[in-house]
């Protein structure tokens, strides 16, 4: 694991180039930093998260750079508030929840005005490459009202070096609700822009870093594969990997 961080780092040197955290493109405060409380820490741990990896920003858990999950979340299944899931437990990895039955099929993204054209061409075209994995319900379209989405992509702008994040599923089975693009990132060309949504689409509907021991491993996915869309650091897009294709058969069968 120090290896695969390491060569993280590198790369992040020599590129300039990492994943992501959201804050409201109108506010310029520093993510304050709160002491997360055992339970919840203990919680997410116990799911299969490195402590080394969590962070708190204002009541969210951000997770190796990118991936999000509100502390409300997190306390809901603490509480003992599980809603009924796919029981699928498939060195690709998945979060604890996954998206349900009723909202894999279609799974609705609403492009917020702010977000770049350059960026919604990325978008619709990660939405095409994810539609066009054969073998799962996993189904996704473009809509144009955001009270009609189940994510809502928008912009913000942090100097830190992350590109896109976006949250996780949520207990209840719905797809994670926010993904946010780091206008810093703007200039990327498209293949890595094509790369960022497909993977932070990937988080949306509950994939982990494949390139991290976090979450639940996948079970019938490669043990290694380096080129997989759901590594922590970006790549520019050159397709999905055979690995990237079975995890989302073996999580949303058809
Ligand atoms: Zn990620």
């Amino acid at each position: 694991m120090r290896r695969l961080f390491s060569i993280r780092l590198a790369i992040v040197a020599a590129l300039s180039l990492y994943f992501v955290s959201c804050t409201q493109e109108d506010e310029v405060v520093a993510p304050a930093v709160e002491e997360p409380s055992d339970e919840l820490v203990d919680f997410l741990v116990s799911s299969g998260f490195s402590k080394d990896e969590i962070k708190l920003e204002e009541d969210v858990f951000v997770i190796d750079d990118d991936i999000l999950i509100a502390k409300d979340e997190v306390q809901k299944y603490v509480d003992g508030n599980r809603s009924d899931l796919s029981d699928a437990r498939t060195e690709h990895y998945r979060g604890y929840y996954l998206v349900s039955n009723s909202y894999v099929t279609n799974i609705k993204f609403y492009i917020d005005s702010s977000v770049p054209s350059s960026w919604v061409t990325a978008i619709q075209g990660a939405v095409s490459q994810w539609n066009a994995v054969n073998g799962t319900k996993l189904y996704m379209s473009i809509v144009s009202s955001s009270s009609n989405a189940n994510t809502v992509i928008g912009t913000g702008y942090s100097s830190e070096n992350w590109v896109a994040r976006a949250y996780l599923p949520s207990y209840n089975g719905r797809p994670g609700h926010t993904m946010t693009i780091n206008t810093k990132y703007n200039y990327l060309n498209s293949g890595y822009k094509l790369f960022t949504i497909v993977h932070e689409m990937g988080h949306i509907f509950g994939l982990y870093h494949t390139d991290q021991t976090q979450g639940y491993f996948i079970n019938g996915t490669p043990s290694v594969d380096s080129n997989s869309v759901m590594n922590s650091y970006i790549l520019p897009w050159n397709g999905f990997t055979s690995g990237d294709v079975s995890a989302v058969q073996i999580l949303y069968p058809q």
